[in-house]
């Protein structure tokens, strides 16, 4: 029978986040940078979890001395392409031009955003259109997001799972409550937090796979959940903004188990490219029609279905 301890203190602190993917590791340097108590309380470990796990490889970005100075045209874009028109034009525009800032902030922490030594734009883009996707040295941003928060003195608890926010008389929330699995003997552990801020990730796990066999064959982090979106939910919150689900494919990669890199040209089941813009392998645009037509794995798997079965 498997038991559980109650851990005896309460961890307190003026922010606390949950979830040490990206968005939480960037909100704990922040915070602590800002002179808070910062606590991250990770299902799993901050070194390597979540989407960005094994490292991404372009940031969406506006850089004015590369880009000019026609804001509005990049806005449309990249809503054209892979971000999609259905965002939040005030978010996206306030992401754009404050990404600059954040790249300098990670070539600080350690993490090769020039490469090549210089700007350098490629894929997710329209032939022959402006690019807007800094191709960067992803690989360590984990690690790297990781040791700059403890820099900052962040407090990190791995393996620590939070099921549920803890309200006030008021409805505020006041902290959390979770479960740390670090050690053989489960433990309950209870937060109090000035501030919680809740960075799950995308509800990936809660939508079906591509087909039976392969749950986890999902172009996100298939150990994201939608928890954190519930418990927000339970505690009151309105929910906004809230992430689509879609099927992205990779030609040759559709046992992807979450992971992929370079999307090449994507092709139907005869090998004939699917999209116009793309019809050979090159690494400096990649295919934008998997961005651009995300049912595309659902409709081609259809035709050829229609056809043999
Ligand atoms: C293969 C791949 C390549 C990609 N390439 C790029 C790219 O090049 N450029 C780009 O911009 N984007 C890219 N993306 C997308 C990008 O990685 C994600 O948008 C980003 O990582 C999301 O960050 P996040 O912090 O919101 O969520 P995540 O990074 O998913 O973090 C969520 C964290 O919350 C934790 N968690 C979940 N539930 C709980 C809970 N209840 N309690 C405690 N912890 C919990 C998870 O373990 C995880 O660490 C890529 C994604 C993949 C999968």
């Amino acid at each position: 029978m498997m038991t559980m301890k109650m851990r005896e203190d309460i961890i307190k602190c003026d922010f606390l986040i949950v979830g040490g993917g990206i968005a939480g590791m960037q909100a704990a340097i922040t915070g602590s940078a800002l002179g808070m108590d910062v606590v991250v309380a990770e299902k799993a470990d901050t070194r390597r979890s979540g989407s960005g796990a094994t490292g991404n490889d372009h940031f969406i970005c506006y850089i004015p001395e590369y880009h000019g100075d026609d804001f509005e045209e990049i806005l449309r874009e990249i809503s054209e392409t892979l971000v999609g028109p259905w965002q939040d034009k005030d978010l996206l525009s306030l992401m754009m031009k404050r990404s600059q800032e954040v790249i300098e902030l990670w070539e600080s922490y350690g993490i090769n955003m020039r490469p090549t030594g210089k700007w350098n734009f490629e894929g997710h883009s329209m032939p022959g259109r402006r690019r807007y996707h800094l191709k960067y040295d992803g690989h360590d941003q984990k690690p790297l997001l990781t040791k700059q928060a403890l820099k900052n003195g962040c407090r990190i608890l791995n393996k620590t799972t939070v099921n549920e926010l803890l309200t006030d008389d008021t409805g505020r929330v006041v902290g959390a409550i979770g479960v740390n699995i670090a050690n053989d003997e489960p433990e309950l552990v209870v937060f109090q937090a000035k501030a919680v801020l809740v960075c799950t990730g995308h509800s990936v796990r809660i939508y079906p796979g591509m087909n039976p066999a392969y749950p986890f064959n999902a172009s996100n982090c298939p150990a994201d959940t939608g928890s954190g979106i519930a418990m927000g939910f339970r505690a009151g919150a309105r929910l906004v903004n809230l992430d689509i689900p879609y099927v992205h494919a990779g030609p040759s990669m559709f046992q992807r188990c979450g992971k992929a890199t370079w999307i090449g040209v994507l092709t139907d089941y005869y090998g004939k490219p699917v999209g116009p813009f793309v019809t050979k392998p090159t690494r400096e645009l990649g295919d934008v029609t998997a961005d651009i037509w995300q049912t595309v794995f659902r409709e081609k798997c259809r035709t050829v279905q229609d056809q043999y079965l």
